[in-house]
């Protein structure tokens, strides 16, 4: 070979390199959210649980960012999911019950089309999109998913219990006998039903194979996944690898299952040479749903749980995971929520926020450890009504209500005033000697609440409404 020849092939391998590289660095990484249902606080082996095993997220945990102060936007399934898909309290955006129960309660209405969602704004910028699993923001077909921004769908429209099948019996001791016949959940492809009494205890790994099939499948473009588990919420159903593995029961070997899925696409992006260029979230919707006993999980030291504003109904476990990007450590003394997910997301691709009001942060800064992020105060709802709010490590109670069973909130006038970061129980109230502090989240709350669309409006716009066809669920 002439030395003419040997420098000439040099130059062209090392332009080839030095293209990939530019690629490399000019490459939008991908976003993977696994998103539990009614998983508590408490459920996780990285969180406390004592005999509930999760070792893959317990990994996640230990390589990625691990979030002490971490919130679901709302108490209960649909509101939450509404709140993480846009950024915005549901409040905006109607995907929540009002004292006249004739919003979009129960999904029905489905999410209002002038929404933004992740996917909606990733697709724009050229990724894959795909959700898998549980979707609760209108089952018609023109709400589902590739309404929103999704080009692929498969999964169930609701809550896994919300079609019992005719002959099931009544009230709630069919939750706990682990009867497969007893459900008529169907699952979804696209828009179209394909199976009207799917298996549950196998959907935690179909879930888990139609995600990883996805991911095997999107090549050199960029993609979102929304991994929307339906467990552990009621009833529960584990596959036979998994029944009677955990010492912590049925519930246990539910939790097991899905630790075995974040593992196997953890897997699946490191052995597809992807794990550095995708970050990986993972949360639960609201916490444990207590009334249902031992089938129902665990806010760990928290008080109440899932349709509650106490701190066990809204504050779950927040993991996010991207190995060469976000350093390993825990976060405790900055509160996070999923309503955030969409405006950093949208920082980490490069895209423009949409232009509404956003109740989220870019919270980048946190998970780069290279700042801290400025947010004023966070609102704990239920439905259209505030009940509390928290500004930095306080926490006002304006009506307190427990998760189920009592029909009516009780008013606390003066507020009940908790330190979270001291008492993360909501034991003792000290608005007594605290009444600056009072009146400063008294301020937040007259801020918000001048951003905020009044019901009465939001009513005209949602009627009429088709009446919810489900059931009761939430
Ligand atoms: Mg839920």
């Amino acid at each position: 070979m002439s030395r003419v020849l040997r420098w000439v092939l040099l130059l062209f391998l090392y332009s080839g390199v030095c293209g990939q590289c530019v690629v490399r660095a000019t490459d939008r990484p991908n976003f993977v959210i696994i998103y539990a249902d009614d998983l508590g606080y408490g459920d996780l082996s990285c969180y406390g649980h004592p005999s509930i095993r999760t070792p893959n997220l317990d990994r996640m945990a230990a390589e990625g960012m691990r979030f002490t102060e971490f919130y679901s936007a709302a108490e209960v399934c649909t509101p939450s999911r509404a709140a993480l898909m846009t950024g915005r309290y549901p409040v905006r955006n109607g995907m929540c019950h009002d004292r006249f129960r004739v919003l979009r309660n129960n999904s029905a209405g489905g999410l209002p089309k002038g929404e933004v969602t992740i996917a909606e704004l990733l697709r724009g910028a050229g990724y894959r999109t795909a959700a898998v699993g549980k979707w609760h923001l209108g089952h018609l077909p023109e709400h589902l998913p590739p309404q929103h921004g999704f080009d692929e769908y498969f999964g169930m429209p609701y809550s896994n219990d919300m079609l019992p099948a005719a002959d099931a019996p009544a009230g709630r001791g069919k939750f706990f006998v682990e009867q497969n016949d007893y459900w008529r959940t169907p699952l979804i492809r696209g828009t179209e039903v394909v199976e009207t009494a799917p298996d549950q205890r196998v959907l935690t790994r179909r879930y888990t194979e139609e995600a990883e099939r996805f991911i095997r499948e999107s090549g050199e473009q960029p993609f979102f996944l929304y991994l929307a588990h339906n467990f552990p919420h009621v009833p529960l159903f584990a596959s036979a690898e998994f029944r009677g593995r955990s010492a912590a029961g049925i519930y246990g070997d539910v939790v097991e299952e899905l630790d075995w899925s974040v593992g196997r696409i953890l897997d699946v992006l490191r052995s597809c040479g992807l794990a550095e260029k995708t970050m990986v979230v993972f949360s639960s919707d609201n916490g444990p749903w207590l009334i249902f006993d031992a089938h129902g999980g665990s806010a760990g030291l928290l008080r109440d749980g899932k349709g509650s504003t106490w701190e066990g109904g809204m504050r779950v476990p927040g993991i996010v995971w991207w190995p060469g990007r976000i350093p390993a450590g825990v976060i405790q003394r900055e509160p996070a929520c999923t309503m955030d997910l969409l405006p950093t997301i949208a920082g980490f691709s490069g895209q423009p926020l949409p232009e509404v009001v956003l109740d989220g942060c870019d919270i980048a800064p946190l998970l780069l450890g290279t700042g801290s992020v400025e947010r004023d105060a966070y609102m704990y709802y239920r439905g259209t009504t505030l009940y509390a709010c928290r500004r930095g490590s306080w926490k006002a109670h304006f009506l307190t209500q427990t998760g189920y069973g009592v029909p009516e909130p009780e008013r606390q006038d003066p507020p009940q005033l908790y330190e979270l970061r001291v008492d993360p129980g909501e034991r003792w109230n000290v608005a007594k000697e605290h009444p600056e502090v009072l009146a400063e989240i008294q301020a937040a709350v007259e801020r918000h609440r001048a951003t905020v669309q009044p019901v009465e409006s939001q009513l005209e716009a949602a009627l009429p409404v088709q009446p919810a066809a489900e059931s009761k669920s939430r």
